[in-house]
């Protein structure tokens, strides 16, 4: 009888000494998260990125917010460097002055990198390719680049597709829009004869407007990458780093393939 108290006395203490140990982590626990929290509300650093969220699949708005290739890349990008990415939807043009004049840390807007915005922004490594298109009616006489000669183009402004356009045809011929859904309306009004713009936007713009297609010749093809203020190389090589471990792991490709499906 002795040894059986000792026994159920053994065991209703290592029990109860489970139990307090459970209590204990469970409350250790409770205190990591709140840590957590704390840090998530007030000692992340923010990195703002400026973008024009017009431009499917690379950023335009689900709802109330910003969603797309770029915002999903600028998100992984802030995670991995422990910040809190806030986006600025700002007209495209305004978004070079704007990392010049360091209203935001960086610009990320399937933005073309050419040598002309070089001269005032610094560039990441290149994440994804763009190709600027030809959109036409159905039915055009425009067949390729070569048959854009005195035809009315329309173009987003500021744009690779606006100053190409209008470097090899002419500013005279060129309409300029806001953003390249309103260029497509135009030509589906029968406002502009094509419209000169990246890929997968065009794409996104024809399967929205029925009579509408792209022409088999590219116009020109780009590399897009990240803008950044040039005065500020830790924040650049930061985030370059960031993504260029993003691009070796295959998360950018993975982020990419979610939004761009294979023809
Ligand atoms: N790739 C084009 C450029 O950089 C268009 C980008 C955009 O409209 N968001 O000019």
């Amino acid at each position: 009888m002795k040894k059986f108290l000792c026994i159920a006395l053994a065991v209703v203490l290592t029990l109860s000494m489970v139990a307090a140990f459970a209590a204990c982590s469970k409350d250790d626990s409770k205190e990591t998260t709140t840590a957590a929290t704390e840090a998530t509300t007030t000692e992340k650093e923010t990195l703002v990125m400026a973008t024009n969220a017009e431009f499917p699949p690379y950023e335009f708005h689900q709802g109330d917010k910003i969603v797309g290739i770029d915002a999903e890349i600028a998100q992984a990008i802030a995670d991995k460097l422990g910040m809190e990415l806030k986006i600025e939807d700002v007209q495209f043009d305004s978004i070079i002055p704007g990392v010049q004049a360091k209203k935001y840390d960086m610009g990320m807007a399937g933005m073309t990198v050419t040598d002309e915005r070089k001269e005032s922004v610094d560039f990441s490594t290149s994440y994804a390719k763009g190709v600027q298109v030809i959109i036409v009616k159905e039915g055009s006489d425009i067949k390729s680049k070569d048959d854009l000669k005195g035809k009315k183009i329309g173009v987003q402004t500021s744009t690779t597709g606006d100053i190409y356009a209008s470097g090899d045809f002419g500013e005279e011929n060129i309409t300029k829009f806001d953003n390249g859904a309103m260029a497509t309306q135009a030509l589906v009004a029968g406002k502009v004869d094509c419209v000169v713009i990246d890929n997968e936007p065009a794409k996104n713009y024809v399967k929205a407007n029925a009579g509408l297609k792209i022409l088999e010749t590219s116009y020109i093809e780009e590399e897009y990458a990240i803008c950044f203020n040039k005065e500020n190389p830790e924040l650049t090589k930061k985030v370059n780093t960031a993504l260029e471990e993003l691009i070796a792991d295959g998360t950018v490709k993975t982020i990419i393939d979610k939004y761009i499906k294979a023809d």
